[in-house]
């Protein structure tokens, strides 16, 4: 947003509206936590505003306020639909592609209100009227922080904003440990501890509530389903949709999962390969140079960041991981380079 645009977009919310926050299919903490905090903050200022899903989200982060008042679009579509029809304004938060929302797209394309997309993700598609964006950002997150300060309000930021901005900057950084941790990360997070976020709590509530059967299914995925190929630097673990049955499956079982085949040392590029609801889903994790969303999108018509991104095949689960493995000699030299 330019100066200009800055001000328009101020004087959008002089007065109170009807918003409707959008975050992308299968959030994540950023996703949750960068809405939920622009929520509170919105609330504070008088606006009416409703937060909608695509899908669910992991149970590690129903402990947000506000959780409740979320709408998953995938399970009362008819209230989502009515609070869309409502809106003047749509806010799309942590995605950049109307692809990202899945059966929400057509809707937020046709819908009048006028848009805002917050987002880090590189390649944006130009479909918001304003847009608050940086592939420099850790998070989007760090990014409403940085809105909430440019509309001249961070004294509004309170101990509940604050916790939802630090979930979500402490989920998209791996806890501060990937290169995307800038000092301005510090900085907005320094804020946000001042505003009474209560940051060891977060790290509890999101990372020790494993259940025994997610702790099992990660013994099982590590000691049974990892396949390393040392060769290419490369490690992937695959789960099929019974192997997920047999553990009880919950949504975000599987979250972080992929990152301990980049503990190992010398790994550059980690695959999660899981079969569910018939369909593929992958997440790709890379450490250095090696572009795992330009990969995903390549060969898996997904995205994401440099090292750290998605995609999604209807192939059979078997018939992707030859894919998968099919394609790497391509990347050998790549995945060697400055070894
Ligand atoms: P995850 O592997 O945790 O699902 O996703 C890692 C990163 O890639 C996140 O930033 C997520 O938003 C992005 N991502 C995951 N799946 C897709 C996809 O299918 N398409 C695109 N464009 N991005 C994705
Ligand atoms: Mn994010």
């Amino acid at each position: 947003m330019n100066t200009k645009e800055l001000k328009q977009f101020k004087k959008e919310l002089s007065r109170p509206r009807n918003i409707v926050i959008i975050t992308h299919w299968s959030p994540d903490g950023d996703a949750i936590g960068s809405s939920l905090g622009f929520y509170h903050y919105l609330l504070q200022k008088k606006h009416k505003v409703t937060v909608i899903t695509p899908n669910e989200y992991p149970s590690f982060l129903n402990w947000m306020k506000g959780n409740k008042q979320v709408i998953d679009f995938s399970a009362d579509r008819p209230k989502a639909e009515k609070k869309l029809n409502q809106a003047e304004l749509i806010f799309c938060l942590d995605f950049n592609s109307l692809k990202r929302i899945d059966a929400l797209g057509p809707l937020v394309e046709q819908s009048k209100a006028l848009k805002l997309m917050v987002d880090h993700h590189p390649q944006p598609d130009a479909f918001a009227d304003f847009e608050h964006h940086s592939v420099k950002a850790c998070s989007t997150a760090e990014l409403i922080y940085t809105l909430i300060e440019l509309l001249g309000d961070h004294k509004l930021i309170d101990a509940t904003i604050g916790d939802c901005l630090y979930t979500g900057i402490m989920t998209d950084t791996g806890s501060f440990r990937y290169p995307s941790v800038t000092e301005e990360t510090h900085r907005v997070v320094a804020a946000l501890i001042h505003a009474g976020a209560n940051t060891s709590a977060i790290h509890e509530r999101v990372y020790d509530n494993n259940t025994e059967s997610r702790l099992r299914l990660l013994g099982f995925a590590l000691h049974e389903k990892m396949v390393l190929l040392p060769d290419y630097h490369v490690g992937y673990i695959s789960l099929t949709e019974a192997e997920l049955d047999h553990f009880g499956y919950q949504k975000g079982d599987t979250e972080g999962l992929v990152n301990y085949i980049l503990s190992l040392r010398g790994m550059k590029f980690a695959t999660f390969i899981a079969e569910r609801d018939g369909a593929v889903k992958m997440s790709f994790r890379s450490k250095g140079d090696f572009d795992v969303n330009s990969f995903a999108r390549t060969h898996f018509g997904g995205g994401g960041h440099k090292n750290a991104a998605g995609g999604y095949s209807e192939k059979k689960l078997e018939e992707v991981i030859r894919q998968f493995r099919t394609i790497l000699p391509t990347y050998l030299k790549e995945l060697n380079k400055g070894k």
